[in-house]
């Protein structure tokens, strides 16, 4: 804890989902929030979202000095490591980039979370967000923390070299800690994600009466578990006596057209099939046909247990994206 008796946190990616949901946990543990965010103009759109006394600092996660200048001044004991390009698609479109701002930036994070800790002598705490994706095409499921690490997207190698990095520093006396998520929903998730995409059609169609969906792959099946949940293992696991690897899922599977048929039949779409189209477009180049995590150790080590059943994330997202139509019209 800060010489003054605050816990201190430095959230990256407060803008993002997950970092709108950790500040609102942080600050209602009376944790002094900071966020980092990419500009004036974006902070001032969030700052609706995110809970009063949070203090925005402006920031590219890729500029290291800036990234170390801030870590120097805000002097967290805690720092989120959650920014970054989340999208797998958008990762093949930008592979440089994706390398250098989930690959590469989050080594800067790190170095200056360990000359923090070497300066006020004080213990820094870290948790990386690695992803399911580093696993690659998986030869067994579900996987662990065990798991050998084999990428195939751009995003996945860049997560996979800043989780491999987080073990480094770990070995060298920094206390990182990082959670392998799996997928993990919620009505925050922008509608590039195929789950939106979903939820927000399901939504349409049902008001409108008509309209198509179209998908890629509509057999790949995930491991879709609910934010919140998984923002909760975050906070755990970096508070853990042990800074570790913790593989965050709910070791449940489902196809991404068992989520289309639950997300219209909640919304009341009976003949549904008739309003979803493939097209080869949205395909991915490369792809894991099922991942799905054990997250064992989670549950044993931090007490994390998911508390929000598929069926459940569905319903909530489809019937958020109800309310936001009925209240455009
Ligand atoms: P998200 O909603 O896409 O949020 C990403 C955040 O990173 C945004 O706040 C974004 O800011 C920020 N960001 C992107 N590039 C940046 C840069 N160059 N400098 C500073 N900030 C930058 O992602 P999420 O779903 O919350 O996921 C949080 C983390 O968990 C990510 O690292 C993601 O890769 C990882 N993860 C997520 C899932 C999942 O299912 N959600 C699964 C596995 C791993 P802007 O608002 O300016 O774009």
């Amino acid at each position: 804890m800060a010489g003054d008796g605050v816990t201190r946190a430095f959230v990256t990616g407060i803008s993002g989902q997950d970092g709108t949901i950790l500040a609102g946990v942080l600050a209602a543990e009376g944790v002094e929030v900071h966020g980092l965010v990419r500009s004036a103009e974006e902070a001032d759109s969030h700052r609706q979202h995110l809970p009063a006394g949070v203090v925005l600092h402006e920031g590219e996660l890729t500029d290291r000095a800036r990234i170390a200048e801030l870590v120097d001044a805000v002097s967290p004991d805690e720092i989120y490591n959650l920014a970054g390009i989340s999208s797998v698609a958008y990762s093949w479109e930008h592979p440089a980039l994706t390398g250098e701002v989930s690959g590469l930036a989050p080594v800067g994070v790190f170095e200056a979370a360990a000359r923090l800790q070497e300066r006020t002598g004080r213990t820094v705490r870290v948790l990386q967000a690695s992803s399911a994706e580093i696993f690659g095409r998986p030869e067994r499921s579900p996987q662990d923390e065990g798991t050998p690490i084999r990428p195939i997207s751009p995003y996945g190698a860049a997560k996979a070299y800043a989780h491999q990095m987080a073990g480094i520093f770990r070995d060298r006396g920094l206390h990182v800690a990082t959670c392998i998520l799996y997928n993990h929903e919620s009505p925050l998730r922008p509608t590039t994600f195929v789950t939106r995409k979903i939820t927000a059609a399901a939504a349409r169609i049902a008001l409108e009466g008509g309209g198509v969906l179209t998908l890629g792959s509509t057999d790949v099946r995930r491991d879709w578990g609910w934010a919140p949940d998984y923002v909760d293992a975050m906070t755990r696991a970096l508070r853990h006596p042990t800074a570790d690897d913790f593989v965050v899922a709910t070791g449940r599977t489902h196809s991404v057209a068992e989520f289309v048929e639950a997300a219209m039949v909640h919304a009341g779409v009976t003949d549904w099939e008739s309003h979803v189209e493939t097209d080869q477009a949205f395909v991915r180049p490369a792809d894991a046909a099922e991942q799905s995590g054990d997250a064992t150790k989670a549950r044993e080590l931090l007490g994390w247990v998911p508390t929000v059943s598929f069926e459940e994330l569905v319903g909530r997202m489809v019937d958020h994206d109800v309310a936001l139509l009925r209240d455009a019209r």
